[in-house]
């Protein structure tokens, strides 16, 4: 297994090449990053359990027949998901604002929008990711009017359904970002929600209190960041409680040497 090859290094995440052909192994790592990565720590135990919630949303959305890249967890800290190509888009959905549509446009953090809003990044890091209009993508072809509708239909059904089964624990989904691949299976192609779903790439509020239990607290130096990950994980009923955290991390060979 150690000797498997290396496809790519991303800032929270690795890739290896997959046990069968067509597959790849994610493996989560304990980095945060923010600000195109000007910012940057190692959260104990982060990986794992973006690993475990991850899982937790992919297979919830699988169950409703959304297409995914998820195959299966292996271990503490990797899936093996299917081998895609992805499409350079971030597709951001909103229903609260905050971040940077908040700067941007002046809304108050927190103002509810008045239906849910999707949004295009351009996935280019030297550029830090910048907003694009269909006009562009359709220009430069980053995607297809197909892959568009697809990406849309589909980005508006997981906001649909992550909201109500985070507002089931108490949770509201502000805002969330996904991204999609290319899934070519003989001669069809086929767009599936791809990369990860966790509170590094989605922001989620307590219902009653506002607290934050997301990357922001990274980003703002708010402390507490893992804990906040594990109360959405034990909400949801993935990890028994918030001092499992500690077990979770525990039970993790790798932290202990033995991989
Ligand atoms: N997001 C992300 N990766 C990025 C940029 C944004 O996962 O490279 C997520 C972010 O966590 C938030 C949503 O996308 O849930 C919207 O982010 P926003 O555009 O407000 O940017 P930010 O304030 O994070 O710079």
């Amino acid at each position: 297994m150690s000797r498997r090859r290396k496809i790519y290094e991303g800032k929270a995440k690795i890739l290896y090449e997959g046990p069968e052909p067509g597959t790849i192994i994610q493996y989560f790592k304990d980095d945060a990053t923010a600000f195109n990565a000007e910012k940057h720590a190692v959260l104990d135990g982060k990986g794992v359990l973006n690993n475990r919630l991850s899982e937790f949303f992919m297979t919830r959305l699988a169950g409703i027949g959304v297409p995914t890249h998820f195959l299966k967890r292996i271990n503490m800290r990797e899936q093996l998901v299917k081998k895609v190509d992805i499409i350079p888009l971030e597709v951001v959905v909103r229903n609260v604002a905050a971040g940077s549509i908040s700067k941007r446009l002046g809304i108050p953090e927190g103002e509810s929008l008045p239906r849910s809003l999707v949004e295009f990044y351009y996935k280019k890091d030297e550029l830090g990711d910048p907003m694009v209009s269909e006009e562009h993508i359709a220009a430069f072809n980053w995607a297809s009017p197909q892959e568009m509708d697809d990406m849309v239909s589909t980005a508006l059904r997981v906001n649909d359904f992550l909201a109500g089964l985070f507002s089931a624990v108490g949770i509201r989904l502000v805002d969330m970002k996904l991204e999609f691949g290319r899934l070519y299976e003989g001669d069809t192609v086929r767009t599936v929600l791809a990369d990860e779903i966790s509170p590094d790439s989605c922001r989620l509020w307590d219902l009653e209190t506002n607290e934050k239990l997301d990357k922001d607290r990274f980003r703002r130096d708010m402390g507490g960041v893992t804990e906040a990950y594990a109360e959405v994980a034990t909400r949801l009923g993935i990890i028994k409680q918030t001092s499992d955290l500690a077990t979770v991390v525990d039970i993790n060979g790798e932290r202990s040497g033995a991989k």
